[in-house]
């Protein structure tokens, strides 16, 4: 396999999620990979996205549970909260997973740059440093980066790269945008005891979830205290004295009063500055590197996985990619991507889980052969908790096979959930197999098996 006309067998760019992985197992068949990274290895879901952002959504529960503490006998005698020990404990478990993924590469003996890579050629890059270097193949594994809206007055706003950073617990959070990032910091700050407002350009949030969880998620963070605003966007942002906000709405006379401003209006391919050109790398409209079904681009000793690709934006997904792309390339294994079934959440308060077909694309599918079924429960946690929030769960199922195409979920602990039933969807299990297994009591989960 080893080609000695080239410095490696394969160059990724790129130490995220797909990079990481694939160099790892490309390594682990004997290949001789190098990988560039020109911040921090472990990428966006280990340095500033997923996993920073689940600590925070532990710390914020923290709220509500020294709150129920009182109910269950517990006394808390002074609640108080301070958002620097929670950021550099954030920070310092990020340190943790950013060493743990330079271990991986050195243990499967990758050698890592911490240097930007540019490609120069079809099989070949350059370092910052000046360094070039030839490669059988290349991967490209950069991810996406945070787009900035054009707005005046945009530099006083804030990316998901900013927000673990802050320096203080802003009083007042103005988010633009009601996707994922959007909702799951809304939650946070909100839980925190800030003032939140979101506001986005259409009325919807959450466009991919199933109907039925984005009126229930609107309703209990309205009654949580989170403001909305629909069918806006920011037009400018200027900043007063002592640092305040002031947030001008297209549409709104009066503009928003704010400590920060958080944007979360989608992520780009970082396509940008890459060389792609050198290598007649065919890009697409939103700038994200065009790929066959293998992950081949266009130009074919150059492969690309994960987000950049702009195919799903999900950690687990760049991993499959990265790891098949190393099974076919260098394993003689022809591994593929399932694309089919892919379950998400979003860690909002409460969160949401999701596989399979929405009610509205089994309709638009299958027409009226589309059965439904749904349980509304208030979980037990909230009856003992006091809060009236209800917890929502969904089946959509063929009516004429049985068949489950879809789980939505909503309420505490709806991912953890979901996961299992992911597995069921997958597998093509019908309602009758859901109904033939036995509850497992007291729990949020059995309502899975309890819809008639
Ligand atoms: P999303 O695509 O989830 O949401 C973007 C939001 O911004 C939508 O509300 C959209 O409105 C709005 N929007 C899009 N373009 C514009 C624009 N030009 N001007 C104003 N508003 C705009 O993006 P995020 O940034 O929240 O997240 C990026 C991706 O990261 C997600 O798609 C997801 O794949 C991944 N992610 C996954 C997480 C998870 O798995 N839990 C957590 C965080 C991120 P509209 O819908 O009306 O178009």
């Amino acid at each position: 396999m080893t080609d000695p006309a080239y410095d490696y067998d394969l160059f990724v760019i790129g130490a995220g999620s797909g990079g990481v992985r694939a160099s790892r197992i490309a390594a682990g068949y004997g290949a001789r990979v190098a990988v560039a990274e020109e911040y921090r290895v472990g990428g966006t879901c280990v340095i500033r996205g997923c996993v920073p952002k689940k600590l925070l959504v532990y710390g914020s529960h923290f709220a509500e549970e020294l709150q129920d503490a009182a109910n269950y006998g517990w006394t808390v005698e002074k609640m108080t909260f301070d958002w620097p020990t929670l950021r550099d404990a954030v920070a310092k478990d990020v340190d943790r997973l950013n060493a743990a993924y330079t271990n991986t590469l050195n243990s499967n003996k990758v050698e890592h740059f911490l240097d930007r890579a540019t490609i120069t050629g079809p099989n070949s890059v350059r370092l910052a440093s000046g360094r070039e270097i030839t490669a059988k193949h290349i991967l490209v594994a950069v991810g996406a980066w945070p787009v900035m809206p054009e707005f005046e007055g945009s530099e006083h706003c804030i990316t998901s790269n900013e927000v673990f950073h802050l320096e203080s617990l802003p009083r007042r959070v103005v988010i633009a945008g009601a996707g994922y990032i959007a909702l799951e910091f809304a939650g946070i700050f909100n839980a925190l005891g800030s003032h939140v407002t979101v506001v986005n350009r259409s009325e919807t949030i959450l466009r991919s979830y199933d109907a039925s969880l984005r009126d229930r998620l609107l309703q209990i963070t309205m009654a949580r205290g989170i403001e909305y605003k629909f069918n806006c966007g920011i037009e400018r942002v200027e900043q007063h004295e002592e640092g305040c906000l002031m947030v001008h709405m297209k549409g709104q006379p009066d503009p928003l009063p704010a400590d920060a401003v958080l944007v979360a209006t989608g992520r780009r391919p970082k396509t940008d500055g890459l060389g792609l050109e050198n290598a007649g790398i065919e890009l697409g409209a939103h700038g994200e590197i065009v790929v066959d079904e293998l992950g081949q681009t266009t130009c074919p000793s150059i492969f690309a996985v994960g987000d950049v690709t702009n195919r799903v934006q999900l950690t687990p997904v760049a991993i499959r990619e990265g790891h098949a792309f190393a099974d076919r390339v260098f394993g003689g294994k022809d591994t593929r991507v399932s694309y089919d079934c892919i379950p998400s959440a979003v860690f909002s308060q409460p969160p949401l889980a999701s596989v399979g077909l929405t009610e509205a694309q089994a309709r638009e599918k299958l027409g009226s052969n589309v059965k439904i079924f749904t349980s509304d429960f208030r979980p037990m946690k909230n009856i003992f908790g006091h809060r009236p929030e209800r917890g929502l769960y969904k089946l959509v199922v063929d009516a004429q096979t049985d068949k489950v195409l879809g789980v939505h979920l909503i309420g505490p602990e709806a991912p953890e959930v979901l996961q299992a039933a992911a597995i069921a969807v997958k597998a093509g299990l019908t309602k009758a197999d859901f109904d033939a297994t036995v509850a497992l009591h007291p729990s949020m989960a059995e309502e899975l098996v309890l819809m008639r």
